[in-house]
Formats: structure tokens, sequence, C-alpha cells
């Protein structure tokens, strides 16, 4: 169960602010103590905009994965970085993301940092908020890599990167987490047209270490690289096999696509809680207290308040932050209404 009815949560990102997307640019103008001065000085401004804005779940904003050598491909040996895009001009989306290749065995012996980066938010956030880290799984990571003549495919790709999410997962419980989002976009996306049952197998092999020892959940949407989606943006095609995911919650995208299959929360609601994308990280529309009200009492069509939750769409990563802040305060200011009100 969430930690109380219509329970207010993110999903793992958050803007960058203006000052530290510019330093990204310069990294090699600042030294390693500058650095840790500068990730930290970041993820407390967004726990700060988060804890303002009266959230019952937060993260870290994700601030710390601001270059190659930070991200979760930076950790793992064994791949080469390409640093050009198919495509490298034109409008902005998914086909201009580079692809790394893979020229050696794939190992990631210094982890793949994520358990750095709750240490980091448990030390800067103050009492109070829950705090949920995020990783993504392996199908979902391998989508960047290229397979070769030894990892012949995106699923040979997968199961190398298991073990790697596992390990994280695992060093998360020890380090005490007690909430985590295993994000799976790529499944929600691709549920269309590939094996679901096999999605579902990869993906409750991937958290089998650690069921029962934390919160649990996915993030299921169909991408927001630049703001823009990739996939076939239907929840049909996941079930109903992915009502056999190994999780407590399970965060799907609804704003956006303005509610379409709202019914199906219901059936997702059969075997674990809901949390639902009421605010749409694509529009600079900004949600008002009555939008958010009225989406949330469309959720409770449903399934009962106890069972849901709600968060934005997607990351807020790719949403100016003075957008994100006004969404954010407006989704739980209608949370409160709601659960006052009923
Ligand atoms: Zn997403």
């Amino acid at each position: 169960m969430p930690s109380q009815p219509i329970q207010t949560t993110v999903i793992g990102s958050y803007p960058f602010p203006a000052w530290l997307e510019h330093a990204t640019t310069h990294l090699d103008q600042f030294g390693a103590a500058d650095l840790e001065e500068m990730i930290d000085d970041a993820v407390t401004i967004a726990v700060q905009d988060q804890v303002s804005a009266g959230l019952d779940v937060i993260t870290d904003g994700e601030q710390t994965r601001l270059d190659f050598n930070l991200s979760f491909y930076g950790f793992i040996e064994g791949i080469e970085r390409e640093t050009i895009s198919p495509r490298r001009w034109g409008p902005p989306a998914h086909d201009q993301r580079g692809k790394h290749r893979i020229v050696n065995t794939l190992r990631a012996p210094r982890g793949l940092g994520v358990v750095e980066e709750y240490q980091r938010l448990k030390r800067l956030a103050p009492a109070g908020p829950i705090l949920k880290a995020s990783i993504p799984g392996p199908y979902t990571l391998s989508g960047r890599l290229l397979s070769n003549d030894t990892y012949t495919d995106r699923y040979a790709v997968t199961e190398a990167l298991m073990p790697f999410v596992q390990r994280e997962l695992e060093g998360l419980v020890a380090a005490g987490c007690q909430e985590i989002t295993v994000d799976e976009p790529s499944m929600s996306c691709y549920a269309y047209r590939e094996d679901t049952k096999r999605f579902v197998d990869i993906f409750n092999r991937t958290v089998q270490p650690v069921v029962g020892k934390c919160r649990l959940s996915t993030h299921l949407c169909f991408g927001n690289y630049k703001g823009h989606p990739v996939g076939y943006r239907r929840i049909a095609p996941m079930l109903p096999d992915f009502l056999d995911l190994q999780v407590d919650e399970v965060h799907v995208e609804m704003a956006n696509r303005e509610f379409a299959e709202i019914e199906l929360i219901s059936e997702f609601a059969r075997n674990m809680d809901v949390a639902v994308g009421i605010i749409d990280v694509k529009s600079y529309y900004i949600e008002t207290v009555e939008d958010v009200v009225a989406r949330i009492r469309k959720c409770l069509e449903f399934i009962p308040a106890e069972k849901l939750s709600v968060a934005p769409d997607c990351g807020l990563s790719q949403t100016a932050r003075w957008a994100a802040k006004r969404k954010l305060a407006n989704m739980v200011a209608g949370a409160i209404q709601v659960r006052t009100e009923g």
C-alpha cells in the first residue's frame, strides 16, 4: 500500500538548474572537489523544490547523471563511447541519441552508481518524505548498446546487463532504501511488437533478489527524449501479461494521452497499486488545482484511493524548472483537496 491514500510521487528525473547544465559543458574546468560540491548543490536544490511542492515521495532528481562518465554507461566496462549519433541535425528526437559499441566483455566492477546516489540523497534530504531510488532495468539499459558477435541481439545484451542491475538493487536495499523504481519504458514502448511474456520474465528475474525487501515499482511510459514519445502509445498490448510483473506499484502515462484507456488501471489494481501520470510533462499548459482534482476523481472511478498514487507522466528532466515547480505544487494541492473532501 502507498504511505497514504492518493500518495503524491515523482518519476526519477528533475530539470537541471541552468548553471548545472552550463557547467556540464565545461567540466574540464572543475576539479574533483568542485564537482562534488556542484552535485551536492544540485541535489539539494532538486530536493528543496520537491519538498516545497509538498510531495510524499521524492528522488534526487538524477542530478548526478550529468555526463557520460557519471551515467550508467560510464560505469560499464567493455563499451566504447559512440560520439556520432545516427542523425545529427534536424528536429530533436530519439534517433539523435548516440549508441555505444561493445568492444569487450561487459563488466561493472564499480557498480552503476545508484547506491552512491541514494546515499547522497539520504545525507541531503530532510526527514519526512519517502526517499525513492530509480534505476533503469536491463532491457531499457540495453537500448543504447549495439549488439555484436558476442552479444548477438538486444536480448543477449539485456541478459549481460541483468546482474549489474541486480547487484545495484541489492546494494540499495543494504543501504536502507525502502522504495525502488526499476524503470522499463522500453518494455511499454515496444510491448505492441515484442513478446510481452519474455519482458515479464526478464523483469521478474531482474528484481528477484529484492522482492519483499523493499517497495518495488516500475515506470512504464512511451518515451520523453527531448519531450517526444517514441512508442505505440497504448496500454492494451501490455495486458494481461504485465499483470504478472513482480512489483508493488506500476506507473502509467495518462495525462499526455488524454486519459485514454484509464479504465485499464482497474486491471493492474487487481495485482498491484497504480501510480497514474496526471501531469503532462510534455505540455507547458500548467494543470490547475481544479484540473488535478478532476483527474484524480476520474482515476477514483476505477480504483480506490488506497491503491492510487499520482505523479507526472514521466521524469521532469525535459520540462523547464519553473513549469515543473508549478505543476508539482498544483498536483499536491489537488491531491490534498481530494483527500480532504473525498
Ligand atoms: Zn518515462
